[in-house]
């Protein structure tokens, strides 16, 4: 079907499903989705693939993340590949280098590695119908038939806005840049920020350092973390009945769905269930009655990302720990000026102040038909056809992409389903010998126009707070329904929602 006012291929193009060749596909960065479009593409057939890594490791987030406590909450035993289950997972919840190691292991052991151009940027795609130009950061052009963006969600830096930081005369870094020339013993550390990152520093170095301060702009909700050390004869077991390892995958899978999710999309029951059990564990374990109550929100918990943290609570009871809640009014050069007018003085800074995330594949410029800009077309409040595709940028890919179920989810699980997605897409086109794929207007837009009104009732909304999670379009960037039903979505194409153009 090809929707009017578009315009069609030029016949001098060798279009692949036509010319009966392998397409030309690039994919964008060696993270986590990265490694999932390699694998399964190989396994459906479509070898001609390039991997570009602006770095010179494969890992994506966990390669980037190095800060100390850094570690997944989500459990080992569903937070890998469904290809490549692991029996000897050290630990119920991963510790950023055990899964650092684990990615890197599945793309050497799955033929990944071997395509991925190491240390190579993309800066640049343009679409010249039927093929994209793809420019990288040395200058170096290539023509692709399909480009993947495999980049990721929270990948830049968000810096906060102090007056003053640039002043700052001890070390200062962002969290997802730890500087591990920075010796900590005895130091006076200040961190800004209290999600999921600052918890999980705060609780592993406060013992280590001379005096933290955490300077806490919003109270976070937190669930206690049931980590556990798995033993050795366990993981032999998993190992010898690999079938125990596929149970665990899926009891997980079905246990995150059945709490976490159900409470997102508004399941009374479990939203109950999620502010008891943090208003437990806040009272379990700060035993000060003032330092409870400046750590206590005034919101529904998990309308912010909910932070799992066992760790953070015992930290910041300790003595030589303390919660500022007075704004910051500047960064001087030896500390933070709060508005009570105290100077907190510090030798070292961390912004754990997180990421931006309406960045997705951009800083790269990405020109679609008619010279469209993606970050223009975009302006802030990205979108996205089922999180993966976008109207006027043909045979442009995205996984992880906007709107996607990614609030307290395995990312993993989401991008393998959306990778099948797109196989399915390559499929069609080769089955009906198609130039290109491109979303439609009016299917993207009623799609979007659907989740605006479903994500009114989320708690992401609903809930009294502001997050991460909003863009500037007032609304979170999230998928509003149970994630199960992306999930089927995602293995039940409705190709009419597509350009599919001959
Ligand atoms: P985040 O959740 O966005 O938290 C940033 C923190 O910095 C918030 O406390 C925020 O306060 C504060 N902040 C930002 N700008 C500030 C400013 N100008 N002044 C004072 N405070 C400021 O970032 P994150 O902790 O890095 O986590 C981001 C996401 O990464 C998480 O939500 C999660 O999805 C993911 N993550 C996952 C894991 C895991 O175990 N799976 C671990 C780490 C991170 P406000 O709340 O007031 O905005």
């Amino acid at each position: 079907m090809t929707e009017p006012g578009h315009p069609t291929v030029s016949t001098t193009a060798q279009p692949w499903a036509r010319a009966g060749r392998q397409p030309r596909i690039a994919i964008i960065g060696a993270g986590m989705s990265g490694i999932a479009a390699v694998v399964k593409l190989n396994k459906a057939g479509y070898t001609d693939l390039t991997v570009f890594e602006k770095t010179d490791r494969v890992g994506g987030t966990w390669r980037e993340n190095t800060y100390p406590g850094l570690s997944c909450d989500v459990p080992s035993r569903w937070y890998c590949f469904s290809f490549a289950l692991k029996a000897d997972w050290p630990h119920r919840f991963s510790y950023g280098p055990d899964i650092q190691a684990y990615m890197e292991s599945v793309a050497r052991d799955f033929g990944v590695t071997e395509k991925v151009k190491f240390n190579t940027p993309v800066v640049d795609l343009l679409y010249e119908q039927p093929v994209w130009r793809l420019t990288t950061a040395d200058g170096v052009q290539e023509t692709f038939d399909v480009i993947i963006a495999a980049t990721g969600v929270l990948h830049q830096p968000a810096y906060p806005d102090i007056e003053g930081l640039d002043n700052f005369e001890g070390a200062c870094f962002h969290s997802a840049r730890w500087d591990h020339s920075v010796a900590l013993a005895g130091k006076r550390v200040g961190i800004i920020g209290t999600g999921s990152t600052a918890a999980q520093i705060v609780g592993a170095i406060t013992d280590k350092v001379g005096e933290m301060r955490v300077f806490q702009r919003t109270p976070q909700w937190m669930a206690p973390l049931p980590q556990k050390k798995y033993s050795t004869w366990w993981n032999r077991m998993m190992a010898r009945f690999p079938f125990m390892q596929r149970l665990s995958y899926h009891y997980y899978f079905q246990q995150m769905l059945r709490t976490f999710s159900a409470a997102t999309v508004g399941n009374k029951f479990m939203l109950a269930l999620m502010s008891k059990t943090c208003r437990k564990n806040l009272e379990d374990n700060v035993p000060d009655p003032a330092l409870r109550a400046k750590l206590t929100p005034d919101y529904q918990a998990m309308c912010k990302r909910l932070v799992f943290c066992s760790d953070f609570y015992p930290a910041i009871s300790r003595a030589n720990a303390h919660l500022i809640t007075e704004g910051i009014v500047r960064v001087e050069p030896d500390g933070v000026r709060t508005a009570d007018g105290v100077l907190h003085k510090l030798d070292v800074l961390v912004l754990a102040t997180g990421f931006n995330p309406a960045a997705f594949i951009l800083p790269t410029r990405v020109t679609g038909e008619h010279g469209v800009d993606l970050e223009q077309h975009w302006g802030g409040a990205p979108r996205a056809h089922r999180a993966v595709a976008v109207p006027g940028f043909p045979n442009f890919w995205l996984l992880e992409g906007p709107t996607g179920p990614v609030g307290n989810l395995s990312l993993i699980i989401v991008s393998e389903h959306q990778v099948d997605y797109i196989i399915s897409m390559l499929d069609r086109m080769k089955q009906d010998g198609l130039v290109a794929v491109a979303a439609n207007e009016s299917a993207h837009n009623d799609y979007n126009a659907a989740m605006n009104e479903a994500i009114k009732k989320t708690v992401w909304m609903t809930g009294g707070c502001t997050s991460w999670y909003m863009d500037k379009s007032g609304a979170p960037n999230l998928y509003p329904w149970f994630p199960t039903r992306y999930l089927r979505e995602m293995h039940n194409p409705d190709y009419s929602e597509y350009r599919l153009i001959k």
